[in-house]
This record gives C-alpha cells, structure tokens and sequence, in this order.
C-alpha cells in the first residue's frame, strides 16, 4: 500500500484517499475518465503506434515525440508493433500498476487479443505470398525458355542435314 502527500498540506495520506484526513484537501484520484484504457492503447498502437500515438495517450510525450520524429525510419512502426502485442497481452492487474496507480480498468476484448495476432499472421503470409509467386513464375518462364532452347537445338542439329543436302 503506497503512500502519497497530500496537495493541500503536504503530509503523507493514503494514495487511495479522496481527500486528506488533517486538513480536507480533495486529492486527485484516477477516475474513469483518465484511466488508461488498455483496449484503446492496443488499438492506437496497432493503428497509429508508427506515430506514437499511443505514447502520447499513455502520457509518454517524450517518447511520443522521438516515434513522430523517427516514424519514416519504420523502426518506431516496428517498436509499436512489439508495443501492440505486450499492451494486448499484459493482464488488468500489470496494466493498471503501469499506468492507473493501481486502478483497474477493463480487460482487453478477447477480439482484439485475435486481431493482433491474426493481422500480422495475414501481413506475413501476404508478403511470403508477394515473394514466392513472382519467383515461381520466373521459375516457370525460365524451365519454358529452357524447353524452348532445347527444341532450338533440336532444330540446329537438324541444319547440317539440310546443308549437305544442299550440297
Ligand atoms: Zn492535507
């Protein structure tokens, strides 16, 4: 059980405490309106994370703005891919000590647990797909261009005949 001081009078009072039991200050707790929604931050980590949208939602500013400066490089695309994955899978309990001061919030939606894993999982076969069918056509075009050579020679060796004939 953490302890906090008060922002009235500066004494120590419970971090749960609605307002300081000396002197009545009301204290600043996490309601439901800026709790950090764990599903909202997968999704703009999923959708934006290349922007770091979500740092910015998770009240990381400073990492917010190095994603913003570094987004052409792909590599902040690629830390919020990871990111997505984490913020998908961290439980209620981690998410909430994280960043709502212990509060928790709602779980994330087990659809979306599904799309971040299918949605990659598609992303890659398309581009294991993009790689492997021109290769097979190339190999297709080239074993063609191969029989067709053959069928070249086929006919050279024909010639000499024809010539001597001529001959
Ligand atoms: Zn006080």
């Amino acid at each position: 059980m953490g302890m906090v001081f008060c922002r009235g009078c500066g004494k120590e009072i419970h971090e749960s405490a609605v307002s300081c039991p000396h002197c009545g200050c009301q204290q600043l707790t996490a309601t439901a309106a800026n709790l950090k929604n764990q599903n909202v931050a997968t999704v703009l980590a999923a959708f934006t994370g290349g922007f770091g949208i979500h740092r910015f939602y998770l009240s990381r500013p400073i990492s917010g703005v190095l994603y913003l400066l570094f987004f052409w490089t792909a590599i902040p695309g690629l830390i919020a891919f990871v990111e997505t994955l984490i913020y998908a899978f961290t439980s209620p309990q981690s998410w909430a000590q994280k960043y709502n001061n212990g509060q928790i919030g709602a779980p994330v939606h087990i659809a979306l647990k599904i799309l971040v894993v299918i949605f990659p999982a598609i992303f890659t076969i398309g581009i294991l797909a993009a790689i492997a069918i021109p290769a097979y056509q190339d190999y297709v075009t080239r074993a063609r261009e191969a029989n067709l050579s053959t069928m070249h020679y086929e006919v050279d060796t024909h010639k000499p005949n024809v010539i001597e004939l001529k001959i």
